[in-house]
């Protein structure tokens, strides 16, 4: 029975550990930032909000468990390393200090990349509800959601280390180290204070790190910044949150300024436009690229109506649109036109101006919107739904079940009335 007893003994050592770093930064950074320092952090706060006492509770018990696979994980490999199978951390030990900062700032970066990846992974539809949504519950984060994940998402994230310990020789105090930049990182980037410096023009001060406003940016509006320690992955791959640089300027009480020389090229492109223009006309896909935004009034095809798009309200990275003006706002009886077909009986006496058409479009590519719904009121059905700027119009895709679609035209109603005015 010793064995097991030694067994029992070694595991909760790893336990122990793994529980004191866990309560030492979640606590500590809850004390620090949320009781300590809460009136001179108060111009830091990102959302005005804090989460409620029970949510705290819960993560913190959902931590537990993550925790006791922490420990089951470091107790194996430790047990790999004493039976043989584990040679790596003596043979890094034997190659020195330049090897115990290099594997431990590479053991960084390539988590940066596996952390990205497998989040996109998990984000998907099918792997979102069994794998991500506990942390996800937590859409005010505290100190205490580092750790607060469903299991299996807890196993995803716990594997990096094996994977990585029996692929690169890595020292364990290199282990020690990468585990404490996680624990600190991890409770501060869900503690809902800005501490990044910010710079003169409101931005973030070490660009390519994440921020706190960074990831609870994520936590508010899933869908972008996936990266956790850097900003590299997100900006690559174009998931970073479009208004990110906006809210870290809010964040830190700041105006966002253009970067000097964002802005001279801007002012150069605008004198080019400017030239082009008075030299006959500007070309349209220049005018697209210049106003890449599908914000404002479209015509719809035939004139039938005017949409106006804006920002989604509760959702400002996505584009909603509704009906502004209708060219027949009555019917043939002169009754005013109503929403008549609308599934939800109760909604089909409302009038149709006003009515939101257009949903929840994101951008997924300099002039597309995708992932969005489109409600046609002629049959009041709702179709998956994108958009694509071309040449200063927008095309419209909507399509029932992936298969059936139908696109059309709208253009800006500046321009049909432009066109309109060429043609008297
Ligand atoms: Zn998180
Ligand atoms: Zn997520």
């Amino acid at each position: 029975m010793d064995w097991l007893w030694d067994t029992a003994e070694r595991w909760l050592h790893f336990a122990r550990v793994d529980l004191t770093r866990y309560v030492i930064f979640a606590v500590g950074v809850w004390l620090v930032l949320w009781v300590a320092l809460r009136v001179p952090m108060r111009g830091r706060k990102i959302r005005d909000a804090s989460p409620p006492a029970r949510q705290m509770i819960l993560e913190f018990l959902f931590s537990l468990r993550t925790i006791a696979l922490f420990s089951t994980v470091g107790f194996c490999l430790f047990a790999a390393e004493q039976a043989g199978f584990l040679p790596g951390p003596a043979l890094a030990a034997s190659w020195g200090w330049p090897w115990f900062a290099i594997s431990l700032v590479l053991m960084i970066v390539v988590h940066d990349a596996y952390f990205y990846w497998t989040h996109r992974l998990i984000h998907h539809p099918r792997l979102f509800r069994r794998v991500h949504l506990r942390h996800h519950r937590s859409n005010n984060p505290s100190p205490f959601t580092a750790y607060s994940f469903d299991f299996s998402e807890a196993l995803v994230n716990v594997s990096f280390v094996p994977i990585w310990m029996v692929l690169v020789p890595t020292d364990w105090p290199v282990t020690g180290f990468f585990m404490l930049h996680q624990i600190a990182r991890n409770t501060l980037q869900h503690s809902g204070y800005e501490i990044m410096p910010a710079r003169r023009d409101g931005r973030p001060m070490f660009d390519w790190l994440t921020s706190v406003t960074h990831h609870d940016l994520h936590h508010a509006e899933a869908g972008w910044n996936y990266g956790l320690w850097f900003t590299w992955w997100d900006r690559l791959m174009g998931t970073e949150h479009p208004d990110y640089h906006a809210r870290f300027a809010a964040a830190v009480r700041k105006r966002l300024d253009a970067p000097p020389a964002a802005a001279s090229i801007a002012k150069i492109a605008s004198l080019l436009l400017l030239g082009a223009a008075l030299t006959g006309g500007i070309p349209r896909a220049a005018e697209a690229q210049t106003r890449p935004d599908i914000a404002g009034r479209w015509a719809t095809q035939g004139f039938g109506s005017i949409v106006e798009f804006s920002p989604c309200a509760g959702a400002e990275a996505t584009m909603c649109g509704r009906i502004l003006w209708l060219w027949a706002p009555t019917d043939s009886a002169g009754r005013p036109r109503t929403d008549s077909h609308n599934p939800d009986r109760a909604l089909r006496s409302r009038g149709l101006v006003g009515v939101e058409i257009v949903r929840g479009l994101r951008q997924t590519a300099p002039g597309v919107w995708s992932d969005g719904a489109l409600y046609n009121p002629d049959d009041g059905r709702t179709y998956a739904g994108s958009i694509s700027l071309k040449e200063g119009s927008l095309e419209l895709k909507g399509c029932a079940m992936g298969v059936f679609c139908q696109t059309q035209t709208w253009r800006r109603t500046a321009d049909v009335v432009a066109a309109a005015g060429v043609a008297q």
